[in-house]
């Protein structure tokens, strides 16, 4: 089963993002937990949440994907953005239990200076931190484009976070198509030897997420500009061939290219066939 979706703005809440994204093709979407700057989040509304789980356990919709704000840094030279970070994530998992089953994708960081090796070992001290044994919700380190001092850019780097942590069984990947063409993989024209190296270095198994992105610029510029579906240079042919691999069948794909619905709709009805 193909689940594809993009990210939806959570301003009117669970339900109505289900509806969104039913209503443009979806049947999986991403939502940011809090304003993607950071600050508090709004209560949760049970009820709400109730109505996506019903959407999720009678098959309408797939596993979704929820995104942490993009200010947060586990890997931070500053206590207090360290603690912003941990506050945030913590809070944010607890919240997610509300629907449980689902994803949680961060960025890892940016380790400003103090080097990577430095980076893998706070990001870990931080999960290892607010993960909790029962915890519902897979929490996933998203694949980055290497750009300034992120953490994330090679697929050693975010096997080092995992093989610090105290709760690996809760712990995934998501793959970013554009953050790893930025990255220096190359999807376009050995996406199976990009996925063999991904399998080496961090295990398939781990791979629970996919953010389906064309690219502003050329493979291994470490920018991140996403650009629209067959617009960029990664191209609609090579993103079609990710979204209809056999290996990567079953997981969320998430659209995130600058698109308002409309525009989201057409590429989800483009890919899909
Ligand atoms: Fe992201
Ligand atoms: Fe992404
Ligand atoms: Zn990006």
């Amino acid at each position: 089963m193909l689940y594809l979706g993009c990210h939806l703005s959570s301003s009117k809440g669970f339900a109505a993002m289900g509806r969104t994204a039913l209503s443009i093709g979806a049947n999986t979407f991403q939502f940011f937990t809090r304003n993607p700057r950071g600050g508090a989040a709004k209560a949760i509304d049970p009820e709400d949440a109730a109505a996506l789980c019903a959407m999720q356990e009678n098959g309408t919709l797939g596993r979704i994907v929820a995104h942490a704000p993009y200010t947060l840094n586990a890997c931070a030279k500053e206590e207090k953005t360290l603690e912003f970070a941990r506050q945030t994530m913590a809070d944010d998992l607890r919240r997610m239990e509300y629907v449980p089953g689902n994803s949680y994708n961060f960025h890892p960081g940016s380790h400003v200076g103090q080097g990577i090796a430095a980076g893998v070992e706070k990001i870990a001290a931080v999960l290892n931190e607010v993960m909790f044994d029962g915890q519902r919700t897979t929490v996933l380190l998203e694949t980055m484009a290497g750009k300034g001092s992120e953490v994330g850019g090679r697929f050693e780097e975010l096997r080092g976070i995992l093989d610090r942590a105290k709760y690996p069984q809760y712990l995934g990947v998501c793959l970013d198509t554009c953050h790893v063409h930025d990255g220096g993989y190359d999807i376009v024209s050995d996406l199976d030897g990009v996925l063999a190296e991904f399998d080496r270095v961090i295990g398939l198994d781990r791979l629970k997420a996919l953010h389906i992105n064309d690219s502003k610029n050329p493979r291994g510029a470490h920018k991140d500009r996403h650009e629209k579906i067959g617009m960029g240079e990664i191209g609609f042919e090579a993103l079609w061939r990710v979204v209809h691999h056999p290996a990567l069948t079953g997981l969320p794909m998430i659209l995130e290219t600058p698109n308002e619905l409309d525009g989201y709709a057409d590429e989800i009805a483009r890919l899909r066939v």
